[in-house]
């Protein structure tokens, strides 16, 4: 292409005042604010020029009509929320994707009231003075630890963070091998460490650890010995772990605090969320482990917090530390914990979406999955069965170690092959995240909420119409 012939496609697009002052941009700049619609205008008017200096056929036939089709596909996205409500189908009950964990309606419920009225959030109503907001959940938090005192934060990295810097800043803390763990999204124990000021000493090997490799590397500078859960991942085999009790009297001998960050942070014993082998936050306390930090939106069900619960001398030290105020917990997220904690005091797991998902039987998810196929089979043209599937806990924990499930396989569907499809439902209004096997889509049960099923099977009914335009052009 000739630079005449670019030049001349140049000058044939239009003007930002042009833009501007079309009678369909109105009622856009009306409800978007004039600078974002001119943001919209410039980004596409910018990916024009750029296609025409690219030697695209820009503009082809009946421009003006282009660009104004342009225009308003792009404002129309603009005017989506960003932060979007989707449907989970992928059996991934603490999608670290999809926000962890949802919460109870008792706990949504609070957040609203206190997001619309003032609070007794720093006042003690009693005594008609200034109070901790940290003491509205702290008695909540003992309750279900047994622990002497208890303090939260915005995370549970804050919480590690906020402990190791307090109690063992410019001092040696022991961690085995086998615990040098990365959690998805940049938390890494010896970058939290190092952050903190307090020096990391590895001990043992990477799948075993003995107790005399911590008694050997205690020296006069130890403030701490330092478990922490491996979360996502798991070594299986020849394996080996001192028990918390022995490390717990080690660290008591020769003085040194003994720290869990238990990661998930189980209220409840991991049999009653049906998991093996994974240890309540009592039992570390009752093992004797000084404090525990754990987070608030995963096993839990909560919202997304740090908790630090523990021997009160130790709470204590953090209470007094600088930083504490940095990582300070909002209003609405302290609202949301404390109506979480109450479930647990009534023992209402089944109205935590979190710990209700764990706990659905079999039974229930086949017949959920049944349920689905018929309402599929009645609406959508494609193969649909009924199959086995495998959930996950997620969140990073529990991991490889799926739990068993239900789903729908849906194959042979007009608008394409499973990968495709999942493609077109995440462009829908609320999107749709599925899983795969073969060619078949895969929705998994466990995680959809109530009318997910109507919505899943209404668009599915939908899709092949608007697939097959998508695909041509
Ligand atoms: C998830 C996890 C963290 C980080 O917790 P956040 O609540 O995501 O900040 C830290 N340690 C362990 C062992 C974890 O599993």
């Amino acid at each position: 292409m000739g630079v005449e012939d670019i030049r001349k496609k140049m000058r044939a697009i239009p003007g930002m005042d042009i833009l501007l002052t079309q009678d369909w941009a109105a009622p856009w700049i009306e409800r978007l604010g004039r600078e974002a619609v001119k943001r919209v205008f410039n980004a596409e008017l910018t990916a024009l020029r750029r296609r025409i200096l690219a030697g695209e056929n820009e503009p082809g036939e009946g421009f003006p009509e282009r660009v104004k089709a342009l225009c308003l596909s792009s404002l129309t996205a603009a005017d989506k929320e960003n932060l979007r409500r989707v449907i989970n189908a992928t059996g991934v009950v603490i999608h670290t994707n999809l926000g962890r964990s949802l919460l109870a309606e008792e706990a949504v419920a609070a957040m609203t009231r206190t997001a619309r009225g003032y609070s007794n959030l720093e006042y003690d109503l009693k005594k008609g003075a200034r109070g901790q907001r940290n003491a509205l959940i702290e008695d909540l938090l003992c309750a279900q630890t047994g622990a002497e005192a208890a303090l939260v934060v915005n995370n549970n990295a804050g919480a590690v963070l906020l402990c190791l810097s307090a109690l063992a800043r410019n001092t040696e803390v022991i961690v085995s091998r086998g615990e040098l763990v990365e959690i998805g999204g940049s938390f890494r124990v010896p970058d939290i460490m190092a952050f903190s000021g307090a020096r990391l000493v590895e001990t043992g090997t990477t799948n075993r650890t003995h107790l005399e490799d911590y008694a050997n590397a205690i020296t006069e500078n130890t403030s701490m010995l330092l478990k922490v859960h491996p979360s996502n991942f798991r070594i299986e085999g020849f394996t080996l772990a001192p028990e918390r009790r022995d490390l717990a009297k080690l660290a008591q001998d020769h003085g040194l605090l003994f720290m869990e960050d238990a990661g998930s942070g189980l209220l409840v014993e991991g049999e009653t969320l049906g998991l093996q082998g994974e240890t309540s936050v009592r039992a570390c306390l009752e093992q004797g482990a000084d404090i525990v930090t754990f987070s608030g939106d995963k096993m839990l069900g909560g919202p997304q917090i740090g908790a630090v619960v523990g021997k009160k001398a130790v709470v204590d030290r953090l209470r007094k530390y600088p930083i504490l105020r940095t990582l300070r917990v909002d209003k609405i997220t302290l609202a949301a914990f404390e109506a979480t904690l109450r479930l647990y005091s009534r023992g209402a797991l089944d109205e935590i979406p979190t710990t209700a998902m764990l706990r659905l039987s079999q039974e229930t998810l086949k017949q959920r999955a049944e349920s689905l196929a018929g309402k599929l089979q009645a609406q959508v043209s494609a193969k649909i069965e009924v199959i086995p599937v495998e959930d996950a806990v997620g969140g990073g924990s529990y991991p490889e170690r799926p739990l068993s499930g239900w789903g729908v396989a849906v194959s042979g569907h007009p608008a394409g092959g499973a990968g495709h499809l999942q493609a077109l439902l995440r462009e829908l209004d609320v999107p749709v995240l599925c899983g795969a096997r073969e060619d078949a889509l895969i929705i998994h049960v466990r995680t959809l909420r109530d009318g997910d099923s109507e919505t899943l099977a209404e668009a599915l009914s939908h899709l092949g119409g608007e697939a097959r335009y998508d695909t041509e052009h």
